[in-house]
């Protein structure tokens, strides 16, 4: 189909006026008008700009822009779809004309239009309000600006000469989240990274640099068995970062929760001590401060007195539960994470910026740089004729960085950290709503029976046939095939899209989560009522 029989709905005729079909004679499948007249002459053989292209550069950009715009002025529309599922096969045998396969000879722009178009068509419009899958969701459009400029900058975030401007942005917006976070202006440090994962990883790595610097020369021949403590509910990256550091998995100590999933202080506490008994060197304790799936807050003050007592540091994984400390109604919850030694800080989670927008913050300043610097002479030379304290990138573990903190600038100055505050509100509220509403349905039940701390609301669809039957293994093994069954109606139907997993002995519950400032109450009604109609009949 022509890009542009989406796109007239939404911007109007007048704006894409249709051609006569013998423009495009060799084209048969679009037949709509041509981008300019020149421009497919210009790049058709070699799509690299030319000099003088500048009139064919702004109309393929423009042309670019529209298909954009129709997709997100879509996405925002609840009544349109979420997604339009196909299966691998199915893609990759392509579909109406949308092929996968790379051409060994060039492809026009008009082409490569109708490509951008049918890679946002089957793809997941995770800015639509009625999209509940991840912890990453909506589209920001000052984010958005953000991102686009950044493309257009493409430069690398390493040294001043190179990235002057979004260096000292970087340093604005890590002491700005070090100051929300309680920390005084002589403490507090840190560096935009990949994701909480890579976040988390560096929260391992600089533990153990602090307590074993010679790591760094030496690696870890010589060290006694290390054990690191993080809870039964904590993120995965946690066992991953002891797996990429050759500290292993096995020797991470999962700490129980009680039943709302926070860390138990008592059995942190009495794990420590057993470890200690073996001979084991523990130096490092992850807490979570909004856990991924029932969105808990571990009791943050308690383990920090453990951690002092026995001199471990404290890390507090708040790639989810960050966002709540911009709002002074919620950031309660995140009493006692001064405490921390480093903290992982998300910003493309609950503050809705584009992905991907993640900090690790470190109390101690200086040690990200010893840790992690190695002085690469063609791009840290220290006769530079400027002060080369601002070629930060050496505290990365990266060479190469991307760019994540212009857009989350931009969307600071847009809203100011009041307008965080309001969002993490909203999104709040939603969840409580949610979890109001499945209270009064008979067909629903929840996971917990407890007011939601985070966004996250857990909870089963119970359909007739298992309404009436009393708990046992019987009634579970049947509720855990429940979920799978809806979600894959529900991703045929395209409608709304919500994830589900089971949880320690647990059955298989659905899991949503509100990050989208879109998403109103009738969209949270609308979720109930399209699972209740999706499964009434199981
Ligand atoms: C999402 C999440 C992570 C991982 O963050 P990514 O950016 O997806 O790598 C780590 N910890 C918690 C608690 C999370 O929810």
């Amino acid at each position: 189909m022509d890009y542009r029989e989406e796109l007239e709905p939404v911007l109007g005729d007048d704006k894409l006026a249709r051609k006569p079909a013998e423009d495009n004679e060799n084209r048969g499948k679009y037949n709509g008008r041509r981008i300019a007249n020149d421009l497919n002459s210009i790049y058709s053989t070699d799509l690299l700009p030319a000099r003088d292209g500048e009139e064919a550069t702004k109309q393929f950009l423009q042309e670019l822009v529209n298909i954009l715009l129709a997709y997100i002025c879509k996405s925002m529309k609840p009544g349109s779809k979420v997604l339009d599922f196909h299966h691998p096969h199915q893609l990759k045998e392509g579909l109406e004309g949308f092929s996968l396969d790379l051409p060994d000879r060039p492809e026009n722009l008009e082409q490569l239009l109708v490509d951008c178009q049918d890679t946002l068509k089957y793809g997941v419009k995770t800015g639509h309000p009625r999209f509940f899958n991840q912890l990453s969701s909506g589209l920001d459009i000052v984010g958005l600006a953000g991102e686009w400029l950044t493309s257009t900058a493409n430069t690398n975030l390493i040294t001043y000469e190179i990235s002057p401007v979004f260096l000292l942005m970087e340093e604005v917006l890590l002491q700005k989240m070090c100051g929300i976070i309680g920390w005084s202006e002589e403490e507090g440090d840190g560096v935009f990274s990949p994701g909480g994962t890579m976040s988390n990883l560096y929260s391992v790595l600089l533990a153990r640099f602090h307590r074993f610097p010679e790591v760094k020369t030496k690696g870890m021949n010589g060290l006694p068995r290390l054990v690191l403590f993080t809870s039964e509910h904590s993120h995965y990256s946690v066992k991953s970062s002891a797996a990429v550091l050759g500290i292993g998995i096995d020797n991470i100590i999962l700490v129980k929760c009680d039943e709302r999933g926070k860390m138990l202080p008592a059995e942190l506490e009495s794990s420590i001590a057993s470890a200690k008994a073996k001979g084991l060197v523990p130096f490092y304790v992850n807490a979570t401060a909004g856990t991924t799936v029932y969105g808990a807050f571990d009791p943050l003050n308690s383990i920090a007195d453990i951690c002092a007592r026995h001199g471990l540091w404290m890390h507090v994984d708040a790639a989810w539960g960050g966002g709540l400390l911009l709002s002074s109604r919620h950031r309660g919850k995140l009493q006692g994470i001064e405490r921390a030694s480093s903290v992982t800080w998300n910003p493309h989670k609950m503050m809705g910026v584009p992905l991907q927008c993640s900090a690790i913050l470190v109390k101690k300043k200086g040690l990200l740089q010893s840790c992690n610097q190695l002085n690469a002479e063609y791009l840290f030379q220290p006769d530079k004729q400027y002060d080369v304290s601002y070629d930060t990138g050496d505290k990365s573990i990266q060479c190469g960085r991307h760019v994540d903190v212009f857009k989350l600038w931009l969307m600071w100055k847009a809203k100011g950290s009041e307008g965080f505050g309001a969002q993490v509100n909203h999104c709040l509220e939603n969840a409580e709503y949610l979890y109001c509403k499945i209270k009064s349905r008979p067909d629903f039940e929840l996971v917990f029976n407890s007011k939601p701390e985070h966004s996250n609301v857990c909870f089963w669809y119970l359909p007739h046939s298992l309404r009436s039957m009393s708990p046992g293994p019987e009634r579970d093994r049947r509720l855990h095939a429940v979920a799978p069954k809806i979600k894959a109606r529900m991703m045929e139907g395209g409608q709304t899209m919500v994830g589900y997993q089971p949880l320690g002995d647990k059955a298989n519950f659905f899991r949503c989560v509100f990050s989208n400032p879109a998403t109103q109450r009738e969209d949270v009604d609308f979720l109930l009522n399209e699972i209740a109609r999706l499964g009434h009949d199981l």
